[in-house]
């Protein structure tokens, strides 16, 4: 393969991967040379390498061997920093080939942390009730004034953005402080550096590396919980440096005091300084998350129509966590670009059925119905009944609307549920709600106000 042949295939791999992604695992490759089956790649650490591998290693491959079919196997080395990254398209010759590579990274790397992710800023990140505490806790620490707490322990269920926050504090303090020494790992990479160190006999240097950092880092420190040697180093090292008064950001997926297998020393230490949680989202939260990434995503994809209520309707059904609600609209906005359809609620059921399915909401039909008969003050029966005056039948569409929006029953089976309905006049009254949510904020806020009450 020739060094033109992999600028093409990086090319069309930032379209297909998308600019984070890219960025972060592609971009760092250098190709070095493809011989007896193999294509070699040089990495900046290791643990590139191996996520590289792990996670892109097929995609990589199968590119390759588009162009030259007799490649077999990738293999990435660890390269020193003073090798030329991306020599990219632009080079036709090929760059000089690595010299032998030495069979272990030099000990320097052992400082290298995760590559921070583009997109995980304290801008991007949106705050409401269940992260303001672990938000302004994190901003304080970012701030990198004098050190008041010591460490911060931020924890929360997956997917809730203990690694934006982290990574959001780092990106912070490059710009603000970009003389400290900055080290942002997760706690298996610590691991995987502490066995390294000792397997190679460099106790010593790995010592005296973490030692010398100015702000840690360690992300899903629970994973150490029950590997003993790990954690005694990772106990040294923490006092270590918070006698030199240097600052630590640990997170976990729990409290300290739920991590078992965690030594009560190290969970006395990690409950020493401020222990934050983030709370599971609520919907005014998920609401404004999904309207922040939509707002994106309307950018990469102008002229998508995105139908009022859909946001709203994701909010109130994905429950379970951001990446979930993230994954939903990422998928949403590819799928529509596609078939170009606009965003409504058809298409969202149709695309989103087995996310929808799995945080299926356990309002039924009969509750709406009674909470909106109450609400407007009529009986069940007119709610349901053939009577079209508009005292009636608007109530009713609200009632169609939010069935459609808060189960998952078909147009048919809630048409049956009103009188036996037919479908299309049960699309009618949810459009039509749609609609008027635009226009008549009254019926916007009935909506949202009968909304929550279910869902409370
Ligand atoms: P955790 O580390 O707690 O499992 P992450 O930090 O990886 O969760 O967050 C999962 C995804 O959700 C990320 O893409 C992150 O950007 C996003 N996310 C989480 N919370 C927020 C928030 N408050 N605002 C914006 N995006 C968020
Ligand atoms: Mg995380």
């Amino acid at each position: 393969m020739t060094q033109e042949q992999w600028g093409t295939i990086r090319d069309e791999l930032s379209k297909t991967l998308g600019a984070n992604s890219f960025q972060s695992w592609i971009e760092p490759l250098t190709f070095i040379e493809t011989s007896e089956g193999i294509a070699r790649f040089g990495v900046p650490t290791n643990f590139l390498g191996n996520y590289v591998s792990q996670n892109y290693g097929d995609v990589l491959l199968s590119k390759i061997t588009q162009t030259n079919p007799s490649v077999r196997r990738i293999e990435f080395e660890v390269v020193t920093a003073e090798r030329p990254k991306n020599p990219g398209v632009q080079h036709d010759a090929p760059v000089p080939v690595a010299p032998a590579v030495a069979a272990q990274p030099p000990v320097n790397d052992v400082l290298a942390g995760s590559p921070l992710d583009k997109r995980f800023t304290f801008d991007s990140f949106v705050v409401g009730k269940p992260n303001e505490l672990a938000h302004a806790a994190a901003k304080r620490v970012a701030e990198g004034g004098p050190v008041t707490f010591n460490p911060l322990f931020l924890y929360g269920g997956v997917g809730l953005g203990k690694t934006h926050l982290m990574h959001a504090i780092a990106w912070e303090l490059r710009t603000r402080q970009p003389h400290l020494n900055v080290l942002n790992l997760s706690a298996e990479q610590f691991m995987y550096r502490f066995v390294q160190a000792l397997r190679d006999r460099k106790m010593m240097d790995f010592k005296q590396l973490f030692r010398s950092v100015d702000v840690l880092m360690v992300d899903d420190v629970q994973f150490i919980a029950g590997k003993d040697n790990t954690q005694d180093e990772f106990f040294h090292t923490f006092n270590a440096l918070v006698d030199q008064q240097k600052q630590i950001i640990i997170s976990a997926d729990r409290a300290p005091d739920e991590i078992k297998a965690l030594e009560n020393r190290i969970r006395s230490r990690l409950q020493s300084g401020l222990v934050v949680d983030l709370h599971p989202t609520d919907y005014e939260l998920r609401l404004g998350i999904l309207q922040s990434k939509a707002e994106t995503y309307s950018q990469m994809y102008p002229g998508l129509e995105l139908c009022p209520g859909i946001l709203e309707f994701l909010a109130a059904r994905i429950v379970s966590n951001v990446r979930v609600l993230e994954g939903a609209l990422t998928r949403l906005f590819a799928f529509a670009s596609l078939v170009g359809k606009p965003i409504n609620m058809d298409l969202t059921q149709e695309c989103l059925t087995d996310i929808l399915r799995e945080s299926e909401r356990k309002v039924s039909i009969e509750e709406i119905q009674r909470k909106v008969a109450d609400h407007y003050l009529i009986r069940h029966s007119d709610l349901v009944g053939p009577k079209r005056i508009r005292t009636f039948a608007r109530p009713r569409q609200v009632a169609m609307y939010l069935c459609k929006q808060l189960t998952t029953r078909s147009l048919p089976e809630i048409g049956r549920h009103f009188g036996g309905r037919d479908h299309t006049t049960v699309m009618h009254g949810v459009r039509r709600i749609e609609e008027l949510r635009k226009q008549d904020a009254q019926i916007d806020e009935d909506v949202e106000l009968l909304r929550r009450s279910l869902e409370a």
